[in-house]
């Protein structure tokens, strides 16, 4: 660009003008930013967030402490205990997470018989201390029991693909 042409651009407002247009045009374009945490995209039925344990409809809890998911954990998060109940049945007397070394990957999901530990469609649980990340049998029920809705349906939906 020549020495005049710059100087007719500026004497113009040429750069003021073109910003201007193209605020614009993007004025009437639809909005691809979402007003969070007012609006939220959508999430896949796949999306592996915060861990819940699942409960059967009759408030019997479904884990049967197999221990699978525990064996299978690369992050080594989980922790199980477990003893017979009085009627025979076997059912954890202790379910640790650490949330903090969970790396997400949905294992211990897949490794599940009875759809017991799941990874639900929470991602809202940001803590202040670290303690806080690290969850017990009590804090994963109650997360199955808050978010089971959606949970069975995610897995309603996920089915015909697996
Ligand atoms: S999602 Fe992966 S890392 Fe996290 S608890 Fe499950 S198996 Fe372990
Ligand atoms: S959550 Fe599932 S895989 Fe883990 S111990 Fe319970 S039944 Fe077994």
């Amino acid at each position: 660009m020549t020495l005049l042409e710059r100087r007719v651009r500026s004497v113009l407002l040429f750069e003021l003008l073109s910003g201007m247009w193209l605020t614009l045009v993007y004025f009437f374009r639809p909005k691809v930013t979402l007003n969070y945490p007012l609006e939220k995209g959508p999430l896949s039925p796949r999306f592996r967030g915060e861990h819940a344990l699942r409960r059967y409809e009759s408030g019997e809890e479904r884990c049967i402490a197999c221990k699978l998911c525990e064996a299978i954990c690369p992050a080594q998060a989980i922790t199980i205990e477990a003893e017979p109940r009085p009627d025979g049945s076997r059912r954890t007397t202790r379910y640790d997470l650490d949330m903090t070394k969970c790396i997400y990957c949905g294992f211990c999901q897949e490794a599940c018989p009875v759809d017991a530990i799941v990874e639900g469609p929470n991602f809202e649980f940001a803590t202040e201390t670290r303690a806080e990340l690290m969850y017990n049998k009590d804090k994963l029920l109650a997360n199955g029991d808050r978010w089971e809705a959606e949970i069975a349906a995610n897995i309603e939906r996920d089915a015909p693909y697996r």
